[in-house]
């Protein structure tokens, strides 16, 4: 009976010890979301809301606030290189497909499609000389001209191979 007293603190630091240990590594994996809502700069959110001091100069910090005025800060991958570079993508109401990681508010880009007079469109560039889709503006990879950003409604049929 003495023992069985001794042992039972043991069992319940191991039992907690055991959920703990699976708890954090289910939290190892990165979250995926769907977002809508508009790419921003964060230092100047931070600023508007929190008084942050900025360089009046300052290197833009991009993100994304949602519909529901959650801030994700963008990761700057390939996927997602249109929304830094391109303003024009600012101005628009965005779905945003991606990953979060485990505490974070970073945000891996998968897709992104605009909502344009209440319907989805398909956002992407486009060299109509080759037919190339291309995910970021730039110089088309076959004739070097500059690709053009198209929005069309998602759910029309599309002469338009895809990438
Ligand atoms: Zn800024
Ligand atoms: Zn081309």
């Amino acid at each position: 009976m003495r023992n069985f007293k001794q042992l039972s603190p043991f069992f319940l630091i191991l039992v907690l010890l055991l959920s703990g240990a699976t708890r954090s590594t289910e939290e190892q994996k990165p979250e995926g979301v769907k977002l809508r809502g508009t790419v921003v700069c964060l230092a100047e959110e931070m600023h508007t809301h929190y008084k942050v001091a900025l360089f009046g100069n300052h290197e833009h910090l991009y993100g994304v606030k949602t519909e529901e005025g959650e801030y994700y800060t963008l990761l700057r991958t390939s996927l997602a290189e249109a929304l830094f570079v391109d303003e024009r993508l600012h101005e628009k109401d965005l779905i945003i497909n991606g990953r979060v990681f485990p505490k974070t508010q970073l945000l891996e880009v998968t897709r992104f499609l605009s909502i344009k007079d209440g319907v989805v469109h398909d956002l992407y560039y486009y060299c109509d000389t080759c037919y190339i889709r291309a995910v970021a503006p730039g110089n088309c990879d076959c004739c070097q001209a500059p690709v053009v950003l198209i929005e069309r409604p998602l759910n029309k049929d599309s002469l338009i191979p895809s990438p």
